[in-house]
């Protein structure tokens, strides 16, 4: 299984990082992919790639929570490192309309300038959407012509808009909100083709249940798989092989695989 979003150089691991990473090993976590938050994460995600040899990627770009008025100048500094090194995905990019809805409007251009990176690097994006998947959806279809795909991680919309972005040929990030207890995620878990679905974690937070309230890490990422497999009335194994092969299509993680 392969944990899609996971921000694993945070300092919540700082104590334990080996261990966490060896017990996700352990639960069968073959790669976990990390999600850049500003300029101020990205030696910490860049070391913590290094020092697991490649069993931690690394993505770039801009969180919209920390998209404020220097955003440009940002990412300016965001895509020379794209220009200087290999990435396999730009993230996490996209709309918070949760935690700050004054700088929608500079959220927004963030998120089509680098929208505009996937598409110059051909790169998939991973998208962060709170309070905000009909602004997301809006942005991808006014970009229909010059996307490069990704994922929207910790999907939260309705069935209608799972299909309406599987339709813009992206996927369905499932993580630890689906086994909440008052998820709308089942209808959309039940309906998404298995062929659009990842999973991840989001650790350190979302965890899922029985752990919620604690730190979350990617050795956790197999009880997504279980409840993917209830809800969908489908084996494990199917959950977890078939989940493996889109995360793997999508981020272009073949010879990744093969060198870790
Ligand atoms: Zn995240």
């Amino acid at each position: 299984m392969i944990d899609t979003h996971a921000h694993l150089y945070a300092g919540e691991f700082d104590e334990d990082r080996n261990m966490m990473l060896e017990r996700a090993k352990t639960a069968g976590i073959k790669t976990i992919l990390l999600p850049n938050i500003d300029l101020s994460s990205i030696d910490a995600m860049h070391q913590l790639e290094q020092e697991s040899e490649g069993y931690c990627i690394s993505m770039m770009g801009l969180h919209p929570c920390s998209v404020k008025q220097d955003y440009k100048e940002i990412l300016a500094q965001m895509k020379k490192w794209l220009e200087k090194r290999p990435y396999h995905a730009i993230g996490e990019i996209g709309i918070d309309l949760y935690w700050d809805k004054s700088t929608y409007p500079i959220q927004a251009d963030a998120f089509e300038e680098q929208l505009a990176w996937s598409y110059q690097f051909q790169l998939p994006v991973s998208i962060h959407s709170r309070e905000s998947t009909r602004e997301v959806l809006d942005i991808l279809q006014s970009n229909k012509k010059t996307l490069a795909g990704g994922v929207m991680h910790c999907f939260s919309g309705t069935v209608d808009q799972m299909h309406e972005l599987v339709e813009l040929g992206f996927y369905i990030g499932v993580g630890g909100s689906s086994t909440y207890k008052n998820t709308n995620l089942v209808p959309v878990i039940q309906n998404a083709p298995l062929n659009r679905i990842v999973l991840e974690t989001d650790a350190p937070y979302l965890t899922p249940v029985p752990y919620r309230g604690k730190r979350n890490e990617s050795a956790y990422i197999p009880i997504i798989a279980e409840r993917i497999a209830d809800i969908r009335g489908i084996s494990v194994d199917e959950v977890s092989k078939k989940t493996t092969e889109n995360a793997i299509r999508l981020f272009s993680l073949e010879t990744a695989l093969m060198q870790s």
